[in-house]
């Protein structure tokens, strides 16, 4: 079996984000394979840990895919103080043809478009996937995991994460993909105030879930516990409406949101504060500018940073992209772009950014946990990655062991999922296999 298929059948997709299925992102054609340990988002240490933890596995997933892509160089990507507390230096050789690649530490630097420009400089056509300039991305918990599934053949069935925020202390430590939170949390003895809420990922880019009943997905990187009157999560609790009328009163047009926004820095053609002008005046939208919705990160520095009028440009933005997404519209430009000249002055440092979006006071450097929670069920999402859900193919009732496919890929974009733990199917839905340990 070629890489790409064990990778796949290993189910294996990004480790943090959006959870694109890896074998996708693998192709001929690359010479630098950029290992994602940079962790952009404030209060999140996962990925720090298990480079300090599991360095060998990480080399090892990169060598694999080095090889068989025919890749001359890795640049395992880090922000400098990560860059310190490894004890490494910028340039050095991990493992042949491994470098460290320290990354200023400003934000969103995690940003993939972001990241391969400071790592390579070169710049992706916007639209365009990384592949076209030579460039695989993968994060480095998805190159832990290619170790394990190239090397022992085993599937992802555990996942890396961190418990963080308003905690005493934050941990850092693998558990069950399935397993609940409201479990995970009682054995942490971690409380949730009636006045906080908890977010899957980090406080710029994270949701707000409902953690009762949510379970670990492969790519929770982080459950943050964070009081909703910050500004990270005012801004996720405002509703659409709102947004909207914000826009259409208060909007003052100073073009500063489309200044600062790290997309428009690097030559995209994003320009927010005129998707902001479109809710007022339509007559000005055009077909190309709606369709430059699909460039945003996400990033939220139009909203948090830029923005004194209480506007999320973000917000309307993502509006436009989940229709743009429901009618399969994406943005594609056959010319190269250019970065800003006002670039390197524009660009957020890290200290600000926690600072504006109010967790400065809950950093708190994560450490692994003493002790690992071993749950009694799990119950395995089968549609949390991006592309079709998988397929189940065991029945209710049926005995599994740790590793067992339990549901296949679909058609087209698709990972299979496996058995987290040992034990009997006891409930399938379209999207979710539950299984209770025997
Ligand atoms: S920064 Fe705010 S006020 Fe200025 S153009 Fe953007 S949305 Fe409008
Ligand atoms: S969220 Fe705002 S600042 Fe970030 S990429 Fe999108 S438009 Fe630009």
């Amino acid at each position: 079996m070629i890489i790409k298929d064990i990778i796949r059948e290993a189910g294996i997709i990004g480790a943090g984000g959006a959870g694109f299925p890896t074998y996708a992102k693998l192709a001929e054609g690359a010479d630098t394979l950029l290992i994602n340990g940079v962790e952009c988002e404030p209060l999140l240490y996962t990925d720090y840990i298990l480079m300090r933890e599991q360095m060998p596995f990480i080399l090892r997933g990169a060598h694999a895919v080095m090889a068989e892509y025919h890749i001359s160089r890795a640049l395992l990507c880090m922000k400098e103080h990560t860059v310190e507390a490894l004890g490494l230096t910028d340039g050095q050789e991990l493992d042949t043809q491994i470098f460290v690649k320290q990354l200023p530490n400003v934000y969103p630097i995690g940003d993939e478009i972001s990241m391969i420009y400071e790592a390579t400089r070169r710049i992706v056509r916007p639209g365009a996937l990384p592949i076209t300039v030579g460039v695989i991305v993968c994060n480095a918990e998805t190159a832990y995991n290619i170790a394990h599934a190239v090397k022992h053949q085993t599937p992802v069935t555990e996942k890396w994460l961190m418990i963080g925020g308003a905690v005493d202390a934050p941990i850092v430590f693998r558990c069950p993909i399935g397993t609940s939170i409201r479990e995970l949390f009682a054995f942490y003895n971690i409380i949730v105030p009636a006045d906080h809420v908890v977010l899957d990922g980090g406080p710029s880019m994270g949701n707000i879930i409902p953690w009762q009943t949510e379970v670990v997905k492969k790519n929770t990187k982080a459950l943050l516990i964070l009081p909703k009157n910050i500004p990270a999560i005012v801004s996720k609790m405002t509703d659409v409406k709102v947004s909207v009328n914000r826009c259409a009163s208060n909007c003052c047009q100073c073009t500063r949101c489309t200044d600062m926004c790290p997309r428009g820095l690097l030559g995209y053609p994003l320009e927010p504060h005129r998707m902001v002008r479109s809710v007022t005046t339509v007559a000005e939208v055009s077909p190309e500018m709606v369709r430059a919705a699909t460039l945003c990160c996400g990033c939220g520095v139009c909203e948090i940073a830029a923005c004194c009028q209480g506007i999320s440009p973000k917000t309307i933005i993502s509006e436009f992209k989940k229709i743009l997404a429901k009618n399969g519209i994406r943005y594609s430009a056959d010319e190269d772009v250019t970065p800003s000249p006002d670039r390197a002055y524009r660009m957020l440092p890290a200290e600000r950014w926690k600072s504006l979006l109010g967790v400065s006071p809950y950093d708190k450097v994560a450490e692994l946990a003493g002790r690992h929670f071993v749950p009694t069920g799990v119950a395995v999402p089968l549609n949390r990655h991006i592309g079709a859900p998988s397929i189940p193919c065991v029945a209710e009732g049926a005995s599994v062991k740790k590793g067992d496919k339990i549901a296949e890929a679909a058609e087209g974009l698709s990972v299979p999922q496996h058995a987290p733990i040992d034990g009997r199917i006891t409930l399938i839905t379209n999207n979710k296999i539950t299984i209770e340990r025997v």
